[in-house]
């Protein structure tokens, strides 16, 4: 038997999409044990039993053999790992290679066949798209439960953007007929890299990034245009604080307005003046997060060098007056706090003060001794807690991650789109200064190009944190994918 589920992800919820893999599962007579995820009532419930989506890959054409080999070294890392999942979803056009992943993985992998949409009685390579593949998401990026996935409203665009991917990639005539387009889903646009504070550890704060223009309006807006067909959530933001950039309530409007269905801001807060708070509501950004470490002037300085908690304090609360009498319920408004040895002593009260000043949700992140390089790393040191369940390292001497911690499948490369504000491509938010280039976006705007994701320099990548992991030095001072403690919201206090 095949089971399709309509997964809760939001990739695989589209009507559209469903109903091509039934019709055809019953042109082939096969019996499908169909769960509707909308007839579902609790949700969360649903998404915590069953499987969302981890990232997928789509590869127009033939399958070539080291994409294969990509993927079973994927699905081992996967079920090594993350014993506790529930299954794998892939959906996959070449069955020869469906078969050869069952026998490999038992039950753990749920096959689906997928055709062209254009042609429903195509199953073979190379003239269908080759690979969806979903994993759960439960267990690898539980900051995401926080994201699309438990907001029901934003479904609905997901299928929408479904369509639109299988649309455009059919409609093109030019898409590569060898090799493998894996299109990412998500992306970091660094919009601004100048701040006006100077946090310790941040290497834009400590002088250890390079500085770099901010992006103009013509760029921004060619990258939106370029990844919207694909990517359903954005990060306007890397290293630098966004609401410096004059543009920002105009770059956000811009990519809502484009079918991004999931944007977010991270901001120090000192610029959440009425006016701006005013825009960012009015241009229906989703997710606003205020870092805010301490609850008086003496302890929040200790890392927040030049900010001013107060200002903050009063910020966040002034903008939830505003959500409020605008009747807004977006952004969803999140303070996070680093547990450092200057925080972890009242974080339970940060808390509580957070979600009395307006805050919807509150998140305690480890901090990161390495956010600044080798280098700063002994700097970093002085700041880890001393209670140790709120650290992500069991030994501060040569900085040990624990195990639960310790480098596992890296997904970024294959799903994030990491743009730095000279419009590098990077991959992922650890390479700062651009040490690992996997190409330029500029370059490809600029000359009309389509081939900005799925680069050769991001397959050689790929392959070597796939093959040598220990031999990128970034990703070993990296705790994969497992960047916060703990995420509370209202109904939890
Ligand atoms: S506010 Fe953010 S970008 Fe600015 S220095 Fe601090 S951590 Fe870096
Ligand atoms: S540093 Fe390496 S392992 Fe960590 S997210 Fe980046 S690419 Fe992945």
């Amino acid at each position: 038997m095949i089971i399709v589920e309509n997964q809760s992800s939001p990739l695989i919820s589209g009507k559209y999409l469903i109903d091509e893999v039934k019709s055809t599962l019953k042109k082939m007579n096969k019996k499908i044990n169909f769960v509707n995820n909308n007839s579902v009532k609790n949700k969360k419930k649903y998404l915590d039993t069953h499987s969302a989506s981890l990232f997928w890959l789509i590869s127009i054409g033939f399958l070539e053999n080291k994409l294969k080999t990509n993927i079973i070294c994927i699905l081992k890392k996967l079920s090594s790992s993350y014993k506790n999942y529930n299954k794998i979803c892939l959906t996959v056009s070449d069955i020869k290679f469906a078969e050869e992943i069952k026998s490999l993985f038992a039950n753990k992998i749920v096959i689906t066949l997928l055709t062209d949409p254009r042609n429903p009685n195509i199953l073979k390579p190379p003239l269908i798209p080759g690979i969806l593949f979903i994993g759960t998401s439960k267990y690898i990026e539980q900051e995401e439960h926080s994201g699309a996935a438990y907001l029901p409203e934003k479904e609905s665009l997901a299928g929408k953007r479904i369509a639109k991917i299988f649309s455009r990639l059919y409609d093109k005539k030019d898409i590569p007929l060898f090799g493998v387009i894996g299109l990412p889903q998500k992306a970091m646009i660094e919009i601004n890299r100048s701040c006006n504070l100077k946090c310790a550890l941040c290497p834009v704060g400590n002088s250890q990034a390079k500085k770099l223009p901010q992006m103009n309006t013509f760029l921004f807006k060619s990258i939106i245009d370029t990844i919207a067909p694909y990517v359903w959530k954005v990060k306007l933001y890397n290293y630098g604080e966004p609401l410096l950039h004059e543009n920002l309530p105009n770059f956000i409007k811009y990519t809502k307005d484009s079918g991004i269905e999931f944007l977010e801001i991270s901001t120090n807060g000192i610029l959440l003046n009425k006016d701006l708070g005013e825009k960012l509501i009015d241009t229906h950004l989703d997710y606003l997060r205020i870092s805010i470490d301490g609850i008086n002037q003496e302890t929040y300085a200790k890392y927040r060098h030049g900010g001013f908690v107060d200002i903050v304090w009063e910020n966040l609360q002034k903008f939830r007056k505003l959500r409020d009498s605008m009747g807004q319920k977006f952004p969803i408004i999140e303070v996070q706090c680093l547990a450092t040895c200057y925080t972890e002593n009242i974080i339970d009260e940060l808390k509580i003060k957070a979600i009395n000043a307006g805050s919807d949700r509150f998140r305690v992140k480890t901090f990161n001794a390495y956010m600044s390089g080798e280098n700063k790393s002994k700097e970093g040191k002085c700041f880890l807690p001393k209670n140790k369940s709120l650290s992500r390292y069991k030994d501060y001497s040569n900085l040990k991650y624990k195990n639960k911690f310790k480098l596992q499948t890296c997904k970024w490369p294959f799903e994030r789109l990491v743009i730095l504000s000279d419009c590098t491509i990077v991959p992922c938010c650890y390479d700062f200064n651009g040490q690992y280039v996997l190409g330029s976006i500029y370059d490809k705007i600029e000359n009309n190009q389509n081939d900005w994701w799925w680069t050769n320099e991001r397959q050689k990548f790929i392959n070597r944190i796939n093959e040598s992991p220990n031999s990128v030095k970034m990703c070993t001072r990296c705790p994969v994918g497992v960047p916060c403690l703990a995420v509370n919201n209202n109904k939890n206090l």
